[in-house]
């Protein structure tokens, strides 16, 4: 989906990344955010918790059960973030400016890289409407490979890993002696898991961790978070006890050492370079290329700082 979308939900701040918190504790409600005429819950980023490890937004969309759920989200550009997409219930074709075109059904990954630019477009399937319920994460590139080419991966066999009371899906890294094939940029960790009563699930002490609650009601060292809730957990912890019976994702990695300028949907490092992508938007410059779809381009705000023309 299309991220941001309104230039509210990233503003224009530069954020200092700061230290961690070590070890810690923190609960936050996702807040209501509007994506394409779509209701959702955002859980990153959040002003004093711009990142966990790379992963720096998390949209939680549906569960929606109504004729008309379904997704449309027509072309839109990105820079300089991988897009996870991962659905509990529905359906969802992906087409890009690569030229990909892949339908995503629950159990399956998609993730694009976005490099220096690529554009896409997210639409529920008539013969899919009814149902939604999923996430789309973004992961921030680091310096080494944000200037690089645009590609797209689809996973549709994922590792599972079983922890007990608790079986967990591997969408991103490794866990529990599993690793996902996904493509990872920088030490990271991404899992969905399904909790039926008391286990621990083993974390990377080196790892920031952060845990979004998807729907149950699962508890988190035993602390029941409500769907929608996002649970930060600082450096330091080689497990987290998980109880309660639900269904949480699991959000890891190392601290990102770079500082991010998040912008609608680009994630950048200086404003200049967020001029740059929303001029070349604008004037669909080869930069992004173009998506084969029947919904309109989404016009790039122009940002505040260039003020009014
Ligand atoms: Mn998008």
């Amino acid at each position: 989906m299309s991220g941001p979308v309104a230039t509210v939900d990233a503003p224009p701040d530069i954020d200092e990344p700061g230290p961690p918190d070590v070890p810690s504790f923190e609960v936050w409600t996702a807040r209501a955010a509007d994506v394409g005429g779509m209701t959702v819950r955002r859980a990153l980023p959040k002003r004093a918790r711009r990142t966990v490890g790379a992963w720096c937004f998390a949209d939680l969309f549906g569960p929606a059960a109504a004729a008309d759920a379904g997704m449309r989200i027509g072309p839109h550009p990105h820079i300089g973030l991988h897009t996870v997409t991962w659905l509990f219930d529905g359906e969802v074709v992906h087409r890009d400016s690569l030229g990909s075109e892949q339908p995503i059904r629950p159990g399956e990954l998609n993730l694009m890289t976005a490099g220096r630019g690529v554009a896409h477009a997210e639409v529920t399937p008539a013969d899919g409407q009814g149902r939604l319920h999923g996430v789309q994460l973004w992961v921030a590139q680091p310096g080494a490979t944000r200037d690089g080419d645009a590609a797209f991966e689809h996973h549709a066999d994922l590792p599972r890993v079983d922890l007990g009371a608790a079986k967990a899906t591997v969408l991103a890294g490794p866990l529990g002696g599993a690793r996902s094939p996904a493509r990872t940029d920088t030490p990271l960790v991404g899992a969905d898991v399904v909790v039926d009563g008391r286990a621990d699930v083993p974390l990377d002490p080196a790892h920031e961790h952060g845990v979004l609650a998807v729907d149950g009601e699962a508890q988190v060292d035993g602390t029941a978070l409500a769907p929608g809730t996002f649970a930060y957990l600082g450096l330091g912890r080689d497990a987290i006890e998980l109880g309660g019976r639900g269904r949480l994702l699991l959000l890891g990695g190392e601290p990102f050492p770079e500082t991010l300028l998040m912008w609608w949907n680009f994630v950048a490092r200086t404003r200049d370079e967020v001029d740059a992508a929303y001029a070349d938007w604008q004037a669909r410059a080869g930069r992004f290329g173009e998506v084969a779809s029947e919904l309109a381009r989404i016009d790039a705000p122009r940002p505040s700082w260039l003020g009014l023309r």
